[in-house]
């Protein structure tokens, strides 16, 4: 049976047409689903019985739960079971200008980046689109309050799993359906680049990321095995048509590993790569893992290479370090309960 909460509104209203309906029935529905939070059918007074029994019995209405938390002052971290026994997780992080959550768009990662812990478990499977919106609708429900913006940059590549992603996208972005604001929504990819042509071309203002983590292709083939198939040149040309068709500023990844790619030569390569384009450099401190044997950058070193950039004309800043003692980095939660 296919679950309602995959359903965007345009796909529902074709289910309506289809059964003789008119299709603003879509729309009550939503209203149900995701204003009133309501999914007893029986309550949708506004629809009738008859048109309930059909609901009733082509959609389902169940959802992972969530099976394990973890917490720190301005970190949750959430694990979920999915019904065919796989975990997946999502992080709520606080901050002052609201609240925002990390979605999993697949079950473990196949891009086999070296210092992932998604990646080294591999995929299972794709999540579906409900998957990914009943964690925002049940987050809400743990926490009791609204998440005010998304990002996609859990467990998986949602490049990797195009079509679920983009109905998720829409349905958390429908006035009608969370009423997230697409600027509020962001999608990290490790650089897909026919992907991010399709999804330029989606026409949508969401928040683009790509995970560059290296300034040339020595280094990032070392540490992404996608480089070797969509090189430094390749994904700088696809981020470049990206901004000049949508007109909004990239974010680039960069992820700081000790002695791997955080020299000032890798800051100064960086600046050069990246010269005259509207992005914005976001470095990320390595969340170190057990299994992995990489170090995060010093303190000092990430400031210095953040120095460099900024001496050189780079937007640039250092991510907040967000529940780096319960296990927050992408996958790590998972992988505890899946070696258990
Ligand atoms: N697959 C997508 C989105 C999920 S990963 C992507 O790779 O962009 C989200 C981000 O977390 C990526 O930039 C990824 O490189 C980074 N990341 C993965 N493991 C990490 C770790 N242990 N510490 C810090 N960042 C990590
Ligand atoms: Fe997959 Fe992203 Fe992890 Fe790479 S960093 S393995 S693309 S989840």
């Amino acid at each position: 049976m296919n679950n309602i909460y995959g359903y965007t509104r345009e796909k529902l209203e074709e289910y309506f047409l289809s059964i003789g309906e008119k299709k603003f029935k879509a729309l009550q529905v939503f209203e149900w689903l995701y204003e009133k939070k309501n999914n007893e059918v029986d309550e949708w007074s506004n629809i009738r019985k008859e048109v309930r029994e059909k609901i009733k019995s082509t959609f389902s209405f169940k959802c992972p739960k969530i099976v394990r938390k973890e917490r720190d002052t301005l970190t949750r971290k959430y694990l979920f079971e999915l019904c065919d026994c796989n975990y997946i997780e999502a992080v709520v992080m606080y901050h002052d200008y609201g609240i925002s959550l990390c979605v999993s768009s697949q079950v473990g990662c196949n891009m086999g980046c070296q210092f992932c812990e998604s990646g080294r478990l591999k995929k299972v499977r794709n999540l579906e689109t409900f998957e990914m919106v009943s964690q925002i609708l049940e987050i809400e429900k743990e926490i009791g309050e609204r998440i005010s913006s998304v990002v996609i940059m859990g467990i998986g590549e949602p490049l990797d799993n195009y079509s679920s992603v983009l109905s998720f996208i829409r349905i958390i972005n429908d006035a009608k359906g969370l009423a997230l604001g697409i600027r509020h929504i962001t999608l990290s990819t490790s650089g897909i680049v026919p992907k991010i042509y399709d999804l330029m071309k989606e026409n949508i203002q969401i928040n683009l990321a790509v995970s560059l983590h290296a300034p040339n292709n020595e280094i990032r083939n070392k540490i992404m095995k996608v480089n070797q198939v969509y090189n430094i040149s390749q994904l700088i040309t696809a981020i470049k048509d990206y901004i000049a068709y949508t007109n909004r500023r990239v974010t680039i990844e960069y992820v700081m590993l000790k002695e791997i790619n955080d020299s000032d030569e890798c800051a100064i390569e960086l600046a050069n790569l990246l010269k005259g384009m509207n992005i914005y450099v976001n470095l990320i401190p390595y969340n170190e893992t057990n299994h992995i044997d990489l170090s995060k950058s010093d303190a000092n070193t990430i400031r210095k290479f953040c120095a460099i950039l900024k001496n050189k004309g780079i937007n640039v800043t250092i991510r907040k370090e967000f529940g780096s003692k319960i296990s927050a980095a992408c996958g790590q939660l998972r992988s505890k309960e899946v070696e258990k």
